[in-house]
């Protein structure tokens, strides 16, 4: 089953295709935190909790149909995670490594729909991860993130070995982010951890 991709103010948009093939948890690490502040509008983003909604996914099931050149792409420090975003209205994307072998991406609930409509397609959220840095105490769901992960490591694996790794709509085929990548300043970072 496809899913529809799109960032709020409707300038990019794409497909999730296979939308079984994917995990759905909660992320409470502080680095998810800062994205979601960085970008503004973090009560659209965050629970109430600081957790982000994110299905993990694999590269190759992800394209863009329109606004293409509003992806772009910041790294909270050097050694961070690409965070892809729409640059036309802040809409948090996804994230991805910066490694495009390892074709995970973990699309941001935000580019999703509502959470009626991300279940209805990705199923309930399976795991909640990082769960020290929550505001609060999320219930952890060591069953099914260990089901969930089983499942999910195989693909990403298959699809490093099979060469499908290739097929991504973040990367040129040399592994070049296809968006210029800003990593913020220890100044923005900060302001972007402080601002919760
Ligand atoms: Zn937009
Ligand atoms: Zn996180």
């Amino acid at each position: 089953m496809g899913h529809s991709l799109r960032c709020r103010c409707g300038a990019l948009t794409g497909l999730v295709s296979e939308s079984r093939k994917a995990a759905r948890g909660v992320c409470y690490c502080k680095d998810c935190q800062a994205f979601g502040r960085y970008l503004g509008n973090p009560e659209t983003v965050l629970d109430s909790m600081g957790g982000t909604d994110v299905v993990a996914t694999l590269a190759k099931h992800v394209s863009f149909t329109s606004g293409t050149d509003f992806l772009a792409c910041l790294s909270l420090t050097e050694r961070g995670l690409l965070r892809w975003y729409a640059r036309c209205c802040g809409t948090p994307i996804g994230n991805t490594l910066k490694n495009f072998r390892v074709p995970y991406v973990g699309l941001v609930h935000t580019c999703l729909g509502t959470p009626a409509v991300i279940e209805a397609s990705f199923g309930p959220v399976r795991m909640r991860v990082n769960t020290k840095s929550a505001q609060g105490r999320p219930k952890v769901m060591p069953l099914s993130q260990a089901a969930a992960l089983l499942r999910f490591f195989p693909m990403l694996l298959l699809a490093r070995l099979d060469g499908s790794y290739k097929a991504t709509p973040f990367f040129t085929a040399d592994g070049t982010p296809v968006a210029q990548r800003k990593v913020l300043t220890r100044l923005e970072l900060e302001t972007a951890r402080n601002a919760g």
